[in-house]
């Protein structure tokens, strides 16, 4: 699954519209302390579909939202576009009529989250899904935070198992048992 393009509005420090392209290959992001390259990661993780403020350095999750700075208001509403090449069509069925397929998640002060693939309303499980299953999404062992290492040695075996089966690209199966076996 290749990301061709990042676009962020409000979100965290990046109060105005951003617009990163990605190409193919390596991308490397640089710039001083505080200038919002671990935001950048979190918004990657935040569009897939990331539910614990905590993985987002937040107490709440309306805390991704632009807090505001002295020269400038807060802002309602958080918006993430990502852009995924899907030429060789390997999103799901529903997903799979075009190109590329954009997925978008927007949170509004006191009004929660909504999702959207290409234009349309999606479910917040629908693209979880949608990213574990081609082994990846907010919780892919291929985002490594800071500290996560060390969290990595000192992890129960049955998380290492958890790491392993995101890797193998069959937590999107994991998820539709424990769903199964609620019903
Ligand atoms: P380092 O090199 O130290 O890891 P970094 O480039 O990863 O720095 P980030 O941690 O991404 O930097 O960015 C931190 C900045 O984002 C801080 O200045 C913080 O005030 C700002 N920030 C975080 N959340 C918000 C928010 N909701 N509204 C406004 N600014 C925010
Ligand atoms: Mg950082």
């Amino acid at each position: 699954m290749q990301f061709t393009r990042l676009r962020l509005n409000g979100f965290k420090s990046f109060v105005d519209p951003t617009d990163l392209v990605i190409a193919s290959g390596l991308t490397g992001v640089v710039g001083p302390n505080g200038c919002g390259k671990s935001n950048l990661l979190e918004a990657l993780r935040w569009v897939m579909g990331e539910t614990r403020p905590s993985a987002m350095r937040g107490g709440g999750m309306e805390d991704v939202i632009f807090a505001g700075a002295s020269t400038r208001p807060a802002r309602n509403f958080a918006e993430v576009i990502l852009t995924i090449d899907n030429s060789e069509r390997l999103a799901p069925a529903s997903f799979n009529q075009t190109d590329f397929v954009e997925i978008s998640r927007r949170i509004t002060r006191d009004a929660g989250s909504a999702y959207k693939a290409n234009s349309k309303d999606v479910r917040a499980r629908d693209v979880q899904m949608l990213f574990a299953d081609a082994s990846t999404g907010s919780t892919s062992p291929a985002l490594v935070r800071q500290g996560q290492i060390s969290e990595l040695i000192n992890a129960k075996p049955k998380s290492r198992r958890r790491i392993l089966e995101e890797a193998a690209g069959i937590s999107g199966l994991y998820q539709r048992r424990h769903e199964a076996e609620l019903k």
